[in-house]
C-alpha cells in the first residue's frame, strides 16, 4: 500500500509527498514533531503537521535567513538565533570565522534531539563551542536585553500555538533593543500568494516598520512550503541591505553555498508588482 504525507496548506489546497517510511513521532509540552522518509524530498521533519525542513530544499531557506545579512555587515560578531530547533540556521553562521558568539533559543528541546538524530547534515553544528543553547521561550528570553547582538534571526514556526509572540510588536521592540548600533534583524515572513499567510506577512511587515528605520522584504523559492514562494524581513538600525551589499568582502571570503550569492541577493530584494502592492497597502 501506497504511503503519503499530506499537508493542509490552506483550506482548497493541499502538497501530497510519497513516504518510505514514517521513522518518528513524538509529541513535547509543545508540540508533535513527525520525521518522514519520503521519496523526492529525502526525511521530512514536520510539527504539528506542517513542513519545518526538508534534507532536499532546507539549503534554500538557511542561505537565504543567514547570508543575506552576513553580505551586508560583514563584521558581524554576535548573533542570536530564535527557534531554529534544527540547526540549520546555526549551520550556516558557523561558516564565518568573524563570528565570535552565537546564543540559540529554541523553546522545544525536542525538535533539536529529533534533528541530531535523524537530521546530522542539518545539525552538524549545534554542538559548536562558539554556540550557546537555551531550551527557552524566545518572547521571555529577549526582555532587558541591550546592545548585545550585531544580528539577531528569527527562525520560527507560523505564527499559531508558540510561534504566535514572536510575531508581536513587543517582541520586535525588544530585538531592537537588544541589537547593537548596526543590528540588523531577519524573520521568515510567510509566503505572499495564500491570504492568510500573506496577511501575516503584511502585518509584521507593518509592526516592523514602525521600530527599524529600515525594512525590506525579500524573496526565495522554498518548493515544500506553501505555494512554493516565501517571504524573509530584512529590519536594521542603520543598513541598507541593497546599498551596503559588501559584494566583494563577502566573495573573498570565498565560502561554499549552495543558494547564495551575490548576485542573487540583488535579485531577491526586487520584490512582484503584487507582492510589493501587498506589503505597502496590506
Ligand atoms: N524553517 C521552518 C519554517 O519556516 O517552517 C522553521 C523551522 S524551526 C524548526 C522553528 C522552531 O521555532 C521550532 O523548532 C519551534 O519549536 C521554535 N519556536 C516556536 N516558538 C518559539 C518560541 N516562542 N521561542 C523559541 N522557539 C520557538
Amino acid at each position: 500500500m501506497e504511503l503519503w504525507y499530506t499537508e493542509e496548506q490552506t483550506e482548497h489546497v493541499r502538497l501530497s509527498l510519497k513516504v518510505k517510511e514514517h521513522l518518528f513521532s513524538a509529541k513535547s509540552d509543545f508540540q508533535t514533531v513527525d520525521v518522514l522518509d519520503t521519496y523526492e524530498y529525502g526525511r521530512l521533519m514536520t510539527i504539528d503537521g506542517l513542513v519545518m525542513v526538508t534534507e532536499k530544499d532546507e539549503f534554500v531557506y538557511h542561505d537565504m535567513i543567514v547570508h543575506t545579512a552576513m553580505a551586508v555587515n560583514t563584521n558581524i560578531k554576535t548573533a542570536l538565533i530564535i527557534g531554529g530547533g534544527d540547526g540549520g540556521t546555526a549551520r550556516e553562521i558557523m561558516k564565518y570565522k568573524n563570528i565570535e558568539h552565537v546564543d540559540m533559543v529554541e523553546i522545544d528541546k525536542l525538535v533539536c534531539d529529533v534533528s541530531r538524530e535523524f537530521f546530522p547534515t542539518i545539525s552538524s553544528e549545534l554542538s559548536n563551542r562558539r554556540l550557546s543553547l537555551y531550551y527557552e521561550d524566545g518572547v521571555a528570553f529577549m526582555k532587558n536585553k541591550e546592545n548585545i547582538y550585531d544580528l539577531i534571526i528569527i527562525d520560527s514556526t507560523d505564527p499559531i500555538g508558540p510561534g504566535e509572540g514572536l510575531f508581536t510588536t513587543e517582541f520586535y521592540s525588544d530585538c531592537f533593543k537588544a541589537l547593537t548600533k548596526d543590528g540588523i534583524l531577519i524573520n521568515q515572513n510567510e509566503s505572499p500568494v495564500y491570504d492568510q499567510f500573506a496577511k501575516e506577512a503584511v502585518r509584521a511587515n507593518q509592526k516592523l516598520k514602525k521600530i527599524f528605520p529600515i525594512v525590506k522584504v525579500y524573496q526565495a523559492q522554498i518548493p515544500t512550503y506553501p505555494s512554493g514562494y516565501w517571504l524573509f524581513g530584512f529590519a536594521s538600525k542603520t543598513l541598507d541591505p541593497l546599498k551596503d551589499l559588501k559584494a566583494e568582502d563577502w566573495n573573498n571570503l570565498g565560502l561554499k553555498t549552495k543558494y547564495y550569492n551575490t548576485d542573487l541577493h540583488l535579485g531577491a530584494f526586487a520584490l512582484p508588482n503584487y507582492v510589493k502592492e501587498k506589503i505597502e497597502n496590506g
